[in-house]
């Protein structure tokens, strides 16, 4: 604050840097023995070069006085180490200036043999790309069915083969949008559900189905046995379909989240309905992911439906009758899909082409209900006398619809949203569709057989009357690959701005994930252990509430308004104050593994409820705060910290903690002394605590064992460089001095360059700028849901030129550049392996002061990527994409939620991503990724707000730079692609962050502590261990003797360069065996959610997986 203050007096001319970190350092290797030892031969040169450049820094400081004074004490105080005994090797700069570290004694080798590199591409399906390529997007008005055509058709035409109408009634219930959940429960989910099972036992030609699980369970509990007796034999009238926790938003939602939500939904219903859905129902998320088919068809079934596609996409799906497709992933397996054809899920949009007459059909909106027929016809309730009339009038709606499907099955979703909440609806809906279904069907000449049904009611007689088995293709059924983004409902209303709305809540999300990940990891092996041991008893076994409270919180969290930012700001608070909830839950169950799996002695352990052993590594005072990093104590008596490895391959990494001294000393488990960099923690631009930073070495899913000391003998202790730029000198800085892979160049305002070092011959430059968008001045504007540009971006402008501030020291270097709404740390860290080997860049985003504006970061790059571009679908996937002139801007954007690459036939550049983002590449070379948008308006779509609840927001990243071979070149053009291993670990490590435990020092001593590693051998790298699941008993709150392993084979592109990763990483054609790997005696393979099992695997035998393949098993862990 008081350097703050200074500047301003100052006027801003200043330019200073601190070196006094350097003095000392300098000092220290003229008169340090072990270096020379070491042969870190200090060339006279060299230290001459740094003298100068201290004399030079020392005149700039002459002219700051009083602002390098006080950064000069708080230096002083931070780096004062007092004497110095060496031990150990020190890192040292080399003679070209660079830091270079000890040789820790470990060489690691890559080995991915070329067959693990191989996909067997399906041919003979077209894709998306295609289709987006083939259409005008013209949207020319197509009459009643404003965004499609005239239907025809003959009358004869169901002579020889009637029409089967089957008629399925729905209700659509967000678990949280404009009302909370339990607000939604309370005014109209528990009627529904409490009607349901009157009416639907009143005729057991009614059907009904339910998607959302989270929904349906809190009213089997509060049910009483006579609802739930009348559930268990409702049999087929009641389907449940997906079975979903929530209707998973597709374009943000992770893959671990999706599957675990599924999970959760289908665990549910098989313990307590005995019910195993058969059909995915997905009518409202905004836009649909290829990751859905492959997620269901996992999970065994059969069929799928979506809705919210693209109009024109629709149109030409409809006009070619391939509304009903295979869709097909790049490796081959495929599911049966429906696309609903018209505007909405609503009445009027699915009996037939013309809203206007099945409006009409709605008997809710019979005249004196609230809700009426904005085509200004309302319903007529069914009588004799007009029975005849109305019948045909809906029949010539049904046959049209018809008319776009290949068989003559017709489906007619019969809902809104809530819908059902009243008995006289379910009269008004059930009697009068019935007496209309009882006229078609008796009178023979209409050539109808129309019913009530469930959604696999349908299903099943399409393949019926395709002669095919249940989920097979049909003959002559079109077969597509790819995607469904970006949505648009009508006119150029491209819903592409919820990818990045309220990031703060998406990044929250994910660090959930990790935690919930991490702490069923850990959960398990603890729990097996103890039973191994025989002290189950002794364990809080009962932190198993704690991870379903998580699981649910997290999956309620993927539904389409929570994920998506798109419900109202009362809701945001609900889902953020569950989800923090569930966070310190999460954080306590790891801590309570991590205790027991961490004892030397296990006869000493003590679980005592109220005094935790171990410290959580950071804490979040409110659910829209950023969290604090726990501060470590040192005092004389050593600390332990505990480092957990949540990534499933040994990791090298640079680990930062906040400490109180400047006299750190870190000592792996054994007593090697590690080499620390000591830099300050900078709260703002000039406040600074201290933190320590160390490399570690840690085991895969393990946790290591450290001990830290306030040591005055601490010569391993190495302070880092410090430089600030302040407004007024526009001269550009010295560059960080060469670093292993990358160096940064500091260029003018608004740009950060970053050039390739120099061991490659050829220079790639990225240059990071940040650019705004507006919304349009009339009429639509942006929203929670739509991104409605004012045009193309604008550069970002401030008055001033930010200030800089530069840390180098041997571990790290970082470069944070301060701007009114935005800072940015750019760090490399100076270790082998994937740590080293990208850019870590965080961007702290806070715009809450602005109007109508969205804050772009765009990389601009000399890669020859033209329009070509690639995203992921879910972290799971890769999905390629064009850059499409004939689109409005906002219908190039894409979900982002892991990473986006651009590639020319040299270099592929891609930027990972630590939470979903909206991403697009507006021109060749270039990535474009929103970073916040604040909205003052609603847009249309229900939510009646604008997105004002911006809050400070820390968007995580990470940016790799890979040279790439001839050998992939050849599949650019191809539907498919996939990232390279280094790019897999290096989302691995951004999404996963290393936890670090401080153990809470006792009166009485820690007992013996060691580190924990998991694994007895190495996993293949190619395999991704997704989770490994604690099942539930059947009492519901505690453990069965069973765990789910869920395991993806990651899909490679080999064709880049390969870099050591830092690990020792083999591929092995996808075999792993159980025994070694999960120590488990029995392996049982099954379905993704662990509803079907085959035959357990016998003790000899190895699981096997393909390219991209993900599996479940059970497996007892002993
Ligand atoms: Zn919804």
């Amino acid at each position: 604050m008081k350097l703050k203050k200074q500047v301003t007096v100052c006027g801003g001319a200043i330019f200073c840097v601190a070196v006094f970190s350097l003095y000392l350092m300098l000092d220290r290797v003229q008169h340090d023995p072990a270096r020379r030892q070491n042969g870190g031969n200090f060339p006279r040169s060299q230290i001459s070069v740094l003298q100068n450049r201290i004399e030079q820094l020392e005149q700039l400081l002459e002219e700051n006085h009083q602002i390098i004074s006080h950064i000069k004490d708080s230096v002083l105080e931070l780096t004062d180490t007092g004497a110095v005994s060496p031990s150990g090797q020190l890192p040292f700069r080399s003679a070209n200036g660079s830091w270079v570290l000890p040789f820790d004694g470990r060489p690691t080798f890559l080995s991915v043999k070329p067959q693990d590199c191989q996909f067997a591409l399906v041919e003979g399906h077209y894709s998306m790309l295609d289709v987006y390529s083939l259409l005008s997007f013209d949207n020319v008005d197509g009459g009643v069915w404003k965004q499609g055509f005239e239907i025809t058709y003959e009358p004869t035409e169901w002579d020889n083969e009637p029409l089967q109408v089957f008629v399925v009634p729905h209700s659509h219930n967000d678990p949280g949008w404009v009302k909370t959940f339990d607000k939604y429960y309370n005014d109209q989910t528990q009627h529904i559900l409490n009607n349901m099972v009157v009416k639907l036992a009143e005729d057991p030609r009614r059907k009904f189905i339910w998607s959302e699980i989270s929904f349906f369970v809190k009213w089997w509990e509060s049910a009483d046995a006579h609802k739930q007796d009348v559930i268990l034999i409702l049999g087929g009238q009641l389907e449940i379909v997906t079975g979903g926790w929530v209707m998973t938003d597709e374009a943000n939602a992770h893959y671990f989240a999706m599957i675990d939500q599924l999970i959760e939904g289908h665990q549910w219903l098989e313990k307590n309905l005995g019910v195993t859905p058969r059909s995915g129902w997905a009518v409202d998320p905004f836009g649909h992911s290829a990751t859905m088919p492959y997620l269901l068809k996992r999970a065994n079934l059969t069929s799928m439906l979506i809705q919210r596609v693209h109009y024109s996409v629709k149109k030409h799906f409809s006009s070619s009758r391939s509304l009903e497709f295979m869709w097909r992933q790049a490796w081959g397996t495929d599911l049966f899909c429906h696309m609903m054809p018209f505007y909405s899920y609503d009445v009027p949009h699915t009996c037939g082409p013309d809203p206007k007459i099945c409006c009409q059909f709605d008997f809710k909106r019979l005249p004196g209900s609230r809700v009426n027929c904005p085509w200004k016809v309302p319903p007529r309730a069914i009588s004799d006398a007009n029975v005849a009339e109305r019948a045909n009038v809906l029949l010539d709606q049904y046959r049209k619809k018809s008319k776009l499907f290949r068989s003559k099955v017709v489906l007619v979703p019969l809902g809104d949203d809530f819908r059902y909440d009243k008995a006289l609806e379910w009269d008004q809906q059930y009697v009068n569709y019935q007496k209309l279904f009882d006229y078609m069907n008796s009178h023979p000449e209409m050539h109808v057989q129309a019913q009530f049904a469930t959604l696999t009611d349908y299903f099943s007689a399409v393949y019926k009357a395709n002669g095919v088995a249940q989920g097979q293709r049909p003959p002559g059924y079109p077969v597509l690959s790819g995607d469904f983004f970006a949505y648009a409902d009508r006119e150029d209303h491209y819903w592409s701005g919820y990818y990045t709305s309220r990031p703060f809540y998406k990044n929250l999300d994910r660090v959930l994930e990790s935690h919930l990940r991490g702490a069923e990891i850990l959960y398990s092996l603890a729990v097996a252990h103890a039973r191994h041991a025989g002290m189950e008893g002794r364990y809080p076994t009962s932190d198993y509430s704690l991870l379903t409270d998580a699981r649910r919180n997290i999956g309620l969290f993927q539904h389409h308004d929570a994920i998506a930012g798109t419900a109202k700001e009362a809701v945001v608070i609900d889902y953020g104050t569950r989800l923090l909830r569930s966070l310190i839950g999460l954080k306590r169950v790891i801590i309570n593994a991590a205790h027991f799996l961490i004892m030397k002695n296990k006869d000493v352990y003590r679980f005592y409820q109220t005094e935790p052993f171990l410290e959580t590594d950071d804490r979040r005072a409110t659910h829209d705060s950023l969290p604090q990093q726990t501060l470590i104590e040192l005092d004389s008596s050593p600390r332990y910290l505990v480092l957990f490895n949540p990534v499933e391959q040994e990791r090298l990494c640079v680990v930062t903690v906040l400490v109180n001294s400047a006299r750190v000393r870190v000592l792996t488990e054994d007593g090697q002394t590690l080499p620390v960099q000591l830099s300050a923690q900078w709260s703002s631009a000039v406040q600074m605590s201290g933190e320590a930073s160390f490399m570690a070495r840690l085991p895969a899913l393990g946790l290591a064992v450290f001990h830290l000391y306030d040591s005055v003998d601490s010569p391993m202790t190495l302070r880092s460089d410090t430089l600030l730029r302040l407004p007024g000198r526009s001269q550009s800085v010295r560059g960080i001095d060469p670093l292993p892979v990358l160096q940064i160049v500091i260029g003018e305002i608004n740009t950060c360059e970053i050039i390739r070092r120099k061991d490659d011959p050829q220079e790639v430059r990225v240059q990071i700028q940040f650019f705004t968008y507006g919304t349009r001045p009339s009429k639509d504007k942006s929203g929670a849901y739509l991104f409605l540009p004012d045009g193309n971006a604008k550069p970002y402008t401030q008055r001033d030129p930010p200030i800089v501030r530069v840390v180098e020291g041997p571990l790290f270097a970082e470069v944070v550049t301060y701007y009114q709404h935005f800072q940015q740390t750019i760090r490399i860290h100076n270790v082998p392996g994937v740590d080293g080997l990208s850019l870590d860049i965080t961007t702290m985003v806070d715009i809450r002061d602005q109007t109508n504006k969205e804050l772009a970061m765009r990389l601009l790059t000399d890669i020859q990527s033209e329009d070509t571009f690639y995203t992921d679908l879910n972290g799971f996937q890769i999905q390629p994409r064009r850059y499409l002139q004939k689109l409005p801007l906002q219908a190039n954007f894409y979900p982002m939620p892991t990473m986006a690459y651009i590639q020319d036939s040299q270099y592929r550049l891609t930027l990972h991503t630590g939470q979903a983002l909206g991403v697009s590449s507006l021109a060749s070379g270039q990535l474009e990724v929103i970073l916040d948008r604040r909205l003052m308006q609603d847009d249309n779509r229900g939510l009646g707000q604008g997105l004002k609840d911006n809050k400070r927001t820390a968007n995580r990243f990470r940016l790799l730079l890979e040279r790439r071979s001839s050998s992939s070149r050849a599949v650019d053009s191809g539907p498919v692609s996939f990232p390279s291993l280094l790019s897999h670990m290096t989302s691995a490590i951004l999404n996963h962050e290393v936890l670090a435990l401080p153990v809470i020092p006792k009166k009485r001593g820690v007992p013996p502590l060691r580190t924990f590693s998991p694994l007895a051998a190495a996993l293949p790298c190619d395999f991704h261990l997704l989770n490994l699941r604690s099942i539930q008993n059947q009492d519901a709150h505690s453990p069965s003797p069973y765990t789910a392993l869920l395991l993806h084979r990651l899909g490679l592109d080999c064709g880049l360069e390969a870099q050591n990763p830092g690990f020792n990483c083999s591929t092995t054609q996808g075999k792993v065996s159980p025994r070694s790997e999960n120590r488990g005696s029995l392996v049982i393979p099954m379905s993704l959610t662990l509803m079907y099992s085959a035959a357990p695997l016998s003790n000899s035998s190895i699981i096997s997986l393909e390219p991209m393949e993900l599996s479940a098993f059970k497996l007892k862990l002993r």
